[in-house]
């Protein structure tokens, strides 16, 4: 996050929660805008233009998952969730929606700060991504030839592996639900067969990482989805 300061819209009805992040991100060189109904926010949203928008989903006036579904209407910016712990299929259904990523409270600043500069990050390479070398430690991933390194040693992946590896590059550090890998992937018609995808992530794992057991790359987000480090 280099010269201008990132701007971020907070849509947060909790006032100790928006002074915390106004406090917080503002220390770090953002600058932030509030509002503290879905309606406002996505009005902030509009003429503000910022860098990200952090959405909090429980809202007074609004389901934050139809504010994601608002704003993705016409832009393509990231949007970091927060939800309260418990809230698992709102968060899912706002991932599902077009958010990016999530926090669930109570959060530290630090680790907000890291997903802020993983969803900035990806936001920036998104257009470039197409047709171009990925990689991350050990692994690289030639998305022109199609073809998948591990230490400078090709390695052979069939076409259902290569197709699901390939979509977490495409969204390389953000969260991808069950759901939308199984749609990527496979298809509409197979959003539900969840167990598809334990079994070619574990094959995945079994020819990417060093110890499938403990994935460096390829990692968990438990009840939600997966996610390949960035
Ligand atoms: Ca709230």
């Amino acid at each position: 996050m280099a010269d201008l300061a990132p701007v971020v819209v907070v849509i947060e009805d909790d006032p100790q929660m928006r002074r915390f992040l106004r406090t917080g991100l503002g220390a770090q060189g953002f600058q932030v805008f509030e509002a503290a109904t879905g309606r406002q926010g996505l009005v902030e949203a509009g003429v503000r233009k910022p860098d990200l928008v952090i959405l909090d989903l429980g809202l007074p006036d609004l389901d934050g998952v139809d504010v994601v579904k608002a704003l993705r209407a016409w832009t393509r910016l990231p949007i970091l969730i927060l939800s309260a712990r418990g809230a698992e299929q709102d968060k899912i259904e706002a991932l599902d929606a077009g958010a990016d990523d999530y926090l669930v409270k109570p959060f530290g600043l630090g680790e907000l700060l890291a997903r802020l500069r993983v969803a900035l990050r990806h936001a920036a390479l998104a257009p470039a991504a197409q047709g171009e070398t990925f990689s991350t430690g050990n692994l690289r991933v030639d998305l022109q030839r199609r073809l998948v390194y591990v230490d400078d040693e090709e390695i052979h992946l069939t076409p259902i592996q290569y197709r699901l590896l390939a979509v977490l590059v495409k969204h390389a550090g953000k969260v991808l639900t069950h759901r939308q890998l199984l749609k990527e992937v496979w298809g509409p018609a197979y959003v539900d067969h969840a167990h598809y995808l334990r079994i070619y992530m574990s094959q995945l794992r079994q020819k990417l990482e060093a110890d499938p057991a403990r994935p460096r790359y390829l990692l968990t987000e438990s009840g939600v989805g997966y996610r390949l480090r960035a």
